[in-house]
């Protein structure tokens, strides 16, 4: 099943890559396994999946302590109770949206690990019940991120209302590509290079777009019941 299913998406990856003329290696799959028990984890890693999501970190410990050896990415919403486990648990954070959770991030890194990755979430629609940073706040967090000794700052990540449609979700993306675009001409060159964007259902247009990470769940692990 998780193979059929894998299978199906890199053909999706392969043929949007085609579209746009992107090399395929420029796209990392990012398995969200959030709700699915640690086999489907394993049955996935085994396959040749490295890298793998969550966004809730209570079912997240159990299976990251169990099974060490992908590389482990929080998605989620990240509160400031639960930076001192994302921090010691994970190695890289797609959801940092403010200053206060960036210091934490890096006050808890654990100095034996690398550098914990950071995506910056950035809220592009005004929609106050949304995460995210808004494009104003964002040249000052980013300069905050790039001060702290146990981040590295990887880029940006969005995520589209789930009411837009294709179009929509592509003008989406494409703004969110162009944000990172002006704000990475005053950064060095090797940070601030990723965007991760796009899911099960619009994975082919955050591709078009730029996407160098995709965040896929239910279209390599099925349904997730609530
Ligand atoms: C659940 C989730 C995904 C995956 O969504 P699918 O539609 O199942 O692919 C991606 N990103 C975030 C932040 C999520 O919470």
């Amino acid at each position: 099943m998780i193979q059929e299913n894998l299978t199906a998406v890199i053909a999706r990856i392969e043929n949007a890559c085609r579209d746009a003329s992107r090399n395929p290696k420029s796209v990392s799959l990012l398995a969200v396994s959030k709700t699915k028990p640690i086999e489907a984890v394993q049955s996935a890693y085994h396959l040749g999946l490295r890298h793998f999501g969550e966004n809730y970190l209570q079912d997240a410990l159990p299976k990251v302590a169990n099974f060490p050896a992908p590389t482990w990415h929080f998605i989620g919403q990240i509160q400031s109770n639960k930076t001192r486990d994302i921090a010691a648990h994970f190695d890289v954070v797609h959801g940092v949206a403010s200053e206060k959770i960036a210091s934490r991030l890096n006050a808890h890194r654990p100095q034996t690990k690398p550098p914990l990755g950071v995506f910056l979430q950035v809220n592009l629609v005004n929609e106050a019940s949304k995460g995210g940073v808004s494009p104003e706040t964002l040249p000052r967090l980013i300069h905050h991120v790039l001060s702290c000794e146990h981040l590295t700052l990887l880029g940006l990540m969005g995520m589209p209302p789930a009411s837009y449609d294709l179009t929509e979700r592509s003008h989406f993306f494409q703004n969110l590509r162009a944000l990172q675009q002006t704000l990475k001409t005053d950064l060095p060159q090797d940070c601030f290079t990723e965007l991760s964007m796009g899911m099960s259902d619009d994975l082919e247009v955050a591709i078009a777009a730029g996407a160098t990470w995709i965040r896929v769940g239910s279209a390599l692990f099925g349904d997730r019941s609530h």
